[in-house]
């Protein structure tokens, strides 16, 4: 896969992630503990700051120093859950060039780690939106902007969100919204 591309999507990525940081912690303030924004800002500064120093020399390495970035600096549910999604990206870009299969290899992973399946109002609902409409080469914005009203309209059943029951109703999941980020700049980029 090519390095040049997914360096770009990714950058975009967490120069997103900084400018919503407030937003995500507010969407996190309605339906967790209000420290999203924060958590993704604090790992994307950091990979930044690893890749400036030292650049990737290959996709796999990319996604690899994500992995560890994002899993060390990020504490909560999604440093982990993102960590263990770009580990798996990685080992799966080194067996194909197929981007669906390769954020397949990811999202599996989050499940597992998770304990997580779609519907239950996380980021994985995002992840299956934006591997289905690439799986369809159906890749438009309008696919993941369906997704995030979905999300909206879905009651959470894992992680914090699910401690608000019925009152999640309505709002979206602050996990979900950063990964529309994700999926919204790799489809600029397909
Ligand atoms: P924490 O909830 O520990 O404060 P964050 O606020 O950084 O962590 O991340 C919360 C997001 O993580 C949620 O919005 C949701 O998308 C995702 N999430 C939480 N628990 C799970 C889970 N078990 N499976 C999948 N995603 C999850
Ligand atoms: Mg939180
Ligand atoms: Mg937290």
């Amino acid at each position: 896969m090519e390095l040049q591309k997914n360096q770009a999507w990714l950058d975009d990525w967490l120069a997103d992630l900084k400018a919503n940081k407030d937003y995500l912690s507010q969407l996190d303030q309605k339906i967790g503990d209000g420290d999203h924004g924060n958590n993704m800002a604090r790992g994307a500064k950091a990979v930044e700051d690893k890749l400036a120093e030292k650049p990737a020399e290959n996709t796999s390495d990319l996604f690899m120093q994500v992995a560890q970035l994002l899993m060390s600096k990020i504490g909560g549910a999604s440093g982990p859950l993102y960590g263990s999604a770009f580990l798996a990206m990685a080992t799966a870009v080194k067996n194909s060039d197929d981007l669906t299969a390769i954020f397949a290899a990811g999202l599996d992973k989050i499940k597992q780690r998770g304990k997580a399946e779609t519907g239950e109002k996380t980021m994985v609902d995002m992840w299956q939106a934006a591997i289905d409409a690439l799986e369809a080469d159906d890749i438009s914005i309008d696919r993941l902007d369906q997704a995030r009203d979905e999300i909206i309209a879905m009651k959470a059943s894992k992680g914090r969100a699910s401690y608000y029951g019925d009152r999640s109703v309505g709002e979206m999941d602050p996990g979900a919204e950063s990964s529309y980020y994700l999926f919204k700049n790799v489809f600029k980029q397909v």
